[in-house]
């Protein structure tokens, strides 16, 4: 027999190897996820020759990857029937720094270390995945018997401690592929027990396109499908999909498949849930996106990859634009990541829209239960504001089904210049309040916002389609003023009279010229706010004075007000307490009264003076 041939490695691998197995690794069991990544990769290329008619050594030999345990001899053994590698690629492969991941290793290392003065490998180390010699984390030995699919080439076993050199020697009878046995250290035993292999593989490589079999036994079950073409795909696979990586009973409300180029490799199957958790109580959602690569794990859950505003998402975005082993940690911030979710965000929006359009009460069923999310969007992020308007759904005072803001301004006649809309609890509660009115009169439609914090997406949206968004306390309408009961003296007097009743409670008392029904309404003084808004402020900082006062408007068209301007005259008592009482009913119907007990007391007394009469 001839003796094994002995080669050192290269200097780079070296140094390498040294920082693999001597630096502290928490992430130790992703040698089994850069192993199988590889035999999946060589299963790939095989294919792809086969396609290609290349003459193949075994055509018939099926391909899979299979996973052996041995608790007794503690060696855990990961073969495939891919392309192999021949003498010479061996020692290119696995004996120089050649390739991609290890390089790219090396180079981020020699950056750090530059930067701190010291090695630095072992904060960066957890980062990567470092391919084929993550084996050296876990393995005393590693032997690597391997047949090319050229057919006049033959079998190798490679070995090495991973410490400077490795053998080869010929190995005879190989089948096709490459079978790697890893002999375990004393601490890594773990990886000879097939449950903590099973639950590695699960986790990383459940969607790898070949069958992986552990120790018999087909472990990953589920199809990649986000990578075969939509047509390819059956509505119950999409739905069986869905409930395994989302974790859910229900089938999803939508889903996206699609694929890209251009700017970026993209395939992402993306998943609206039916009901949103949030919605019902829970926590705050983490998103269920999985980032992969090649069908292989990168991150699960993936952090940026999606706006914050879309976490309710679930699904799969595979790039092969990404380094499957650089940088997990720090990849949500690289250049990368954030063209992902651009790409991403944007595409899901436009779907959205189309959605919207092709079935509206589809669409209005996904509005109910994530219409937050996407008002979330506007006031939180800048990117997709004028996408995300298109989104909204709102009752209008002409439509009770929720109309998308475009549908109102296409309805909009053409002196309209503004759109209005108005805060209230229900539909009747915006119906009756005094702010309407005057829209009402001049038949101007009006948005119904239901959600106390559609105020701040619209003060964050301030304009739709060029056109100004404004609350309709703050529309300055003039109605005719020809039915006023009080003539321009009599009216200011009143004002004055009104303002001096009410003291520090109002900041100004004026002349209102788009009341119709009411005597008097609330105004927000601050140009910025509005009662709503108010309302929201209060319930924030309980018990804390406003800084900012309500003006009182008047309806000079009204009948109390002619009776109050007579009774100021003959009974100021009775006039002020009237005109107290105004106020408080202003401040009732903007939903901003403190205090009913005072005005109970004066309702009584007030009362006690119309029966004693
Ligand atoms: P990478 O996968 O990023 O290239 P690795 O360190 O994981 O880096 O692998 C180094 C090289 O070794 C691969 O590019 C491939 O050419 C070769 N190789 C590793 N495992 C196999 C395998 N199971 N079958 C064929 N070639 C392999
Ligand atoms: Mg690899």
């Amino acid at each position: 027999m001839s003796t094994p041939e002995k080669h050192e490695f290269q200097a780079e691998i070296a140094q390498l190897l040294n920082i693999v197995i001597h630096s502290l690794y928490t992430d130790k069991e992703i040698f089994i996820r850069e192993l199988i990544s590889n035999a999946a990769d060589a299963s790939e290329k095989l294919k792809f020759l086969q396609t290609s008619g290349t003459e193949i050594f075994e055509p018939e030999r099926p391909l899979a990857i299979t996973v052996h345990t041995d608790e007794e001899a503690k060696t855990i053994t990961i073969a495939d029937s891919g392309i192999g590698m021949t003498h010479a690629e061996l020692i290119e492969n696995l004996g120089t720094i050649a390739h991609s991941g290890s390089k790219a290793f090396l180079e981020q290392i020699k950056q750090t270390a530059a930067a701190k003065g010291g090695t630095g490998a072992a904060e960066i180390i957890g980062q990567f995945g470092v391919g084929f010699y993550s084996a050296f984390m876990v393995a005393s030995k590693v032997s690597v018997h391997t047949r090319s699919y050229q057919p006049a080439e033959s079998g190798w076993s490679w070995t090495s401690d991973g410490v400077s050199s490795y053998e080869i020697e010929p190995a005879a009878d190989l089948p096709r592929g490459t079978k790697i046995v890893i002999q375990l250290t004393e601490a890594d035993q773990e990886y000879a027990n097939a449950h903590r292999v099973e639950s590695v593989i699960k986790r990383y490589s459940n969607f790898v396109g070949a069958p992986i079999e552990l120790n018999g036994t087909a472990v990953n079950t589920i199809n990649a499908i986000w990578t075969r073409g939509k047509s390819e795909v059956t509505d119950t696979e999409y739905e069986e999909f869905y409930k395994f990586i989302g974790h859910d009973i229900d089938a999803p409300l939508y889903r996206l498949h699609f694929s890209a180029d251009a700017p970026i490799d993209i395939k992402a199957l993306l998943f609206v849930p039916k009901h949103s958790r949030e919605k019902l109580g829970m926590p705050k959602t983490e998103s269920e996106v999985h980032l992969y690569c090649r069908k292989i794990l990168i991150q699960s859950k993936s952090k940026g990859l999606f706006p914050e505003w879309l976490r309710f998402l679930k699904g799969v975005v595979d790039s092969e634009d990404l380094p499957l082993n650089i940088s997990r940690e720090t990849m949500q911030d690289s250049a990368l990541m954030q063209k992902l979710n651009k790409v991403l965000s944007t595409k899901f929006l436009k779907f959205l829209d189309e959605e919207a359009k092709g079935d509206a009460e589809k669409y209005a069923e996904f509005f109910k239960e994530f219409g937050h999310f996407l008002k979330e969007g506007i006031v939180s992020d800048y990117t997709h504001r004028e996408a995300l308007a298109k989104l909204l759904r709102y009752e209008t005072s002409a439509s009770e089904t929720p109309a998308a803001i475009a549908d109102y301004v296409s309805r909009m006649p053409e002196e309209q210049k503004d759109i209005y809309f108005i805060s209230g609890s229900s539909r009747e509660a915006c119906l009756a309040s005094p702010y309407y009115e005057g829209l009402q009169a001049k038949n101007y439609e009006v948005l119904f916002l239901f959600d106390p914090w559609d105020e701040f997406v619209m003060d964050h949206l301030q304009e739709f389609d060029g056109k100004k968004l404004i609350a309709a306390e703050k529309a300055e309408i003039a109605l005719d003023k020809a039915e006023s009961k009080l003539d321009d003296d009599a009216a200011r007097l009143l004002c004055n009279f009104i303002k001096e009743s009410l003291g520090d409670k109002v900041d100004e008392v004026g002349i209102s010229s788009r009341l119709v029904d009411s005597p008097a309404v609330v105004v927000e003084s601050d140009k910025h706010m509005t009662s709503s808004m108010r309302r929201i402020l209060k319930n924030l900082n309980r018990g804390e004075a406003n800084p900012f006062k309500q003006n009182l408007e008047i309806n000079p068209a009204h009948p109390m007000m002619a009776g109050l301007e007579a009774a100021r005259q003959t009974n100021p008592e009775l006039a002020k307490q009237v005109a107290e009482q105004v106020f408080d009913n202003a401040l009732i119907s903007a939903g901003l009264l403190e205090d009913p007990n005072a005005m109970l007391k004066r309702i009584n007394s007030l009362l006690e003076q119309l029966v004693a009469k």
